[in-house]
């Protein structure tokens, strides 16, 4: 099969969606791999190490997008993208159909074969093609939490690890999923006091079943949320519940009852934020005050770290991108259901029925 990979051309994204390991492997299945100039520079690889790993570069997106069988990239194509599909095409990509009609028709229109990264399943119902970022953004946010804690960046001046003679600064995690967990064992790694809130009582168990003493957990209801964030220096908002918004854990009257200058880190910002007060910002202009208390709100928080995400992104997606490639998608998705379950859109027709409900297009 031709594996083509453009350069990312949505706004901030360094991201890539094939790293040269990955063009190398496919190269060594008996694939042809052709990479736009520069797709990997945002990220660290320069075209020579795709060109090492038996590569081609090819000069413009048009040209990838016409050479290749299939399309690998990071995120949903832009409207410009969408154009240079056509029937028979395959894209591997994160998509994000729900909220988004204008992509879902351009998708359809096109005829190509949409296989979705954030739909794509594993054994234990998990979504093993986000939990890379997850990943990331977790271990990110008492990082960026420590930053918006100093006192030039309108934080209370508070250090993660005290110092001797210095109490740590406390840390609240509310949602102890993959982001959660994350956040919480960088930060109990730095030194702070740290308790995780979650509303799954199994998952409080496995937490303290596998972290023991590094950090206390806590059942999330409102009463025991509140009386621990009164305390906090740093609160992670990190809740999750699959298909909607996210649950407003904090409202915009209880910030008077916070510590004047703690950090708010909402890395659920995505799902429309779990503090009322939350709107997405950017890795440029990453943090503002409401009330005294420092909001941090980046939408795209693996973006950061572009050369870390896209690596681990990698490695999460190469197993099906090779199947994708040696087998073609309908060999592929008949042997592998989670395979199966990231096709959102074939043929012109939608395959994802939660994206059909959303959108109230029949599947
Ligand atoms: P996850 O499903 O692994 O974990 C979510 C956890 O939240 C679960 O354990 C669930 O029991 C818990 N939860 C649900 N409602 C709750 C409540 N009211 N109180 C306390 N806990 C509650 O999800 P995840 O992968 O950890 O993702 C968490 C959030 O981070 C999602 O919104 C995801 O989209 C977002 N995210 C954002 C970025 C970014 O760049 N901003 C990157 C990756 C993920």
């Amino acid at each position: 099969m031709h594996i083509g990979c453009p350069k990312e051309i949505k706004p901030q994204e360094f991201r890539v969606g094939l790293t040269p390991n990955a063009a190398r492997e496919a190269v060594a299945h008996g694939h042809k791999v052709t990479v736009e100039t520069n797709a990997g520079a945002g990220a660290g690889f320069p075209d020579a190490d795709y060109k090492d790993a038996g590569a081609e570069i090819a000069g413009t997106a048009a040209d990838v997008f016409d050479a290749a069988d299939m399309i690998v990239k990071v995120k949903e194509p832009q409207p410009v993208e969408r154009k240079m599909l056509r029937e028979g095409q395959i894209l591997f990509t994160y998509l994000h159909l729900a909220p988004d009609p204008a992509q879902t028709r351009d998708l359809m229109e096109s005829g190509a074969t949409c296989i979705a990264y954030e739909t794509v399943t594993d054994d234990r119902g998990g979504l093993p093609l986000l939990a890379p970022m997850s990943e990331v953004a977790g271990k990110l946010a008492p990082q960026v939490g420590a930053w918006t804690l100093q006192k030039a960046n309108g934080g209370r001046g508070v250090l993660m690890g005290g110092v001797p003679g210095v109490g740590p600064a406390r840390v609240v995690v509310i949602g102890g999923g993959v982001v959660g967990t994350h956040a919480a064992r960088i930060a109990a790694g730095m030194g702070a006091d740290v308790t995780v809130l979650d509303r799954s009582l199994p998952r409080l168990r496995y937490l303290d079943d596998v972290f023991g003493r590094q950090f206390k957990t806590s059942y999330a209801s409102a009463g025991n949320t509140m009386d621990l964030a009164r305390e906090a220096d740093l609160i992670v908002g990190a809740v999750l519940i699959p298909g909607a918004a996210a649950p407003k854990l904090i409202s915009r009257a209880q910030l008077a009852e916070l510590k004047p200058g703690a950090a708010l880190v909402d890395v659920a910002i995505d799902q429309g934020g779990c503090f009322e007060t939350s709107k997405a910002t950017t890795h440029q202009d990453p943090i503002y005050d409401v009330d005294g208390i420092m909001h941090y709100c980046v939408a795209n928080m693996p973006g950061a770290v572009a050369r870390t995400s896209t690596i681990a992104l990698g490695n999460a997606t190469m197993p099906f991108m090779l199947s994708l490639a040696d087998k073609g998608w309908r060999q592929a998705c008949e042997d592998d259901p989670h395979l199966l379950a990231g096709l959102n859109v074939h043929a012109g027709q939608l395959t994802y029925y939660a994206v059909g409900k959303a959108l109230g297009i029949d599947v």
